[in-house]
Order: C-alpha cells, then sequence, then structure tokens
C-alpha cells in the first residue's frame, strides 16, 4: 500500500522515534508499505516520520544508483548490495566516520529542493532486521549518505539544519513556501 508522504512544516517530523519492542505482523506490514511508498517516490530512502508515524524504523534502497556508488561490509567482508536491498532497519544506531565529504540529497519532505551537505564518508550502523535478529554493516558512499540522512529524521533532524547558513538563506523562500503549504 502506498502511504501519504508528509511535507517540511508537519510537527511529525520533529517528533523522535519510539524505539520498536516488539516486531508484530503490523510492523511488517507497515515496513513493506514503506518499501513501496519509497518506491512509488523513486526515492533511496524513507523514515516512519515521513509517513506520519515517529518509529525508530527506516528503509533504504541504493541498488540501482549507478552514479553514485556504495560499498556495503558485513563482518568485514564486502557483499553484494542488490542482495541486501532494501534494507529494512529498527531502532538503527550509527557510530560516523571522522573523514567528512560534501554531496547532493534531497528528501521526499521537501520536494524540489536539493542542497549540498557534508557527512561523514563511512559509517557503521547496527539495528535489529524484521526477523528480530542483530545485524551490524559498515557502509560508504551513498549508502552511508543515506544512512546518516534517516537516520536524522529517527531523531527528529532534519537535513535543513545540516545545511550551512548561505545554502538555508538561498533556500529560505522555498522553504517558507513548503511550510505555508502545510497550514494552509
Ligand atoms: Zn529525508
Amino acid at each position: 500500500m502506498i502511504l501519504d508522504i508528509v511535507n517540511y512544516g508537519d510537527p511529525v517530523l520533529r517528533a523522535k522515534g519510539a524505539a520498536i519492542k516488539e516486531i508484530t505482523g503490523e510492523i511488517k506490514q507497515f515496513a513493506l508499505d514503506m518499501i513501496d511508498t519509497m518506491r512509488d517516490a523513486n526515492g533511496v530512502g524513507l523514515a516512519a516520520q515521513q509517513v506520519g508515524r515517529p518509529l525508530q524504523m527506516t528503509v533504504i534502497d541504493v541498488a540501482d544508483v549507478e552514479d553514485r556508488p556504495s560499498t556495503m561490509h558485513v563482518g568485514g567482508q564486502p557483499v553484494d548490495l542488490e542482495k541486501w536491498m532494501p534494507l529494512i532497519l529498527l531502532n538503527p544506531v550509527l557510530t560516523l566516520g571522522k573523514t567528512k565529504e560534501s554531496g547532493t540529497e534531497g528528501c521526499l519532505s521537501f520536494p524540489d529542493i536539493t542542497a549540498e551537505i557534508s557527512r561523514s564518508e563511512s559509517v557503521s550502523a547496527k539495528a535489529l532486521l524484521l526477523d528480530g535478529t542483530e545485524f551490524e554493516f559498515e557502509a560508504t558512499g551513498l549508502l552511508a549518505r543515506a544512512l546518516q540522512h534517516e537516520v536524522d529524521h529517527l531523531n527528529g533532524i532534519l537535513f535543513i539544519d545540516r545545511m550551512n547558513a548561505a545554502t538555508k538563506v538561498a533556500l529560505s523562500g522555498k522553504l517558507k513556501r513548503l511550510q505555508k503549504e502545510m497550514r494552509g
């Protein structure tokens, strides 16, 4: 089922997600609906807040983005991305690598807005999978960026909070319009 994506201005985007304590059938269905919704919107990631539910759950799929490659390591070994995408991560926690790089980001809750955002080049992630197993992996490239963007969402943090001041000023008209549409 395709869910409605909420836009900037909706207070749910500022809510910290509640940890998922029990993986019920309803949670599993919600995860599948989130994947359908992400694909329908041509996104590479979606957080539960973006469909109106403040929960620690995100879905990511970067396998088809050929011009922005990613790597993924499980147990120290490189793995085939295709086999692991889409990722469904519950209660994810990231450890950020020290080296930063700038890259273009958009967000499904900010239609028509993209900006250069500085993020860690690599991350280590720990999360629960939908079957309840604990999963640890390392990521670089677009996957590392998507993980940081989505885990921010789960904590009520938006990519505009990570923009430099000049970028935010340049986008202020568009951001105001988005907020107005939400209220209107
Ligand atoms: Zn986003």
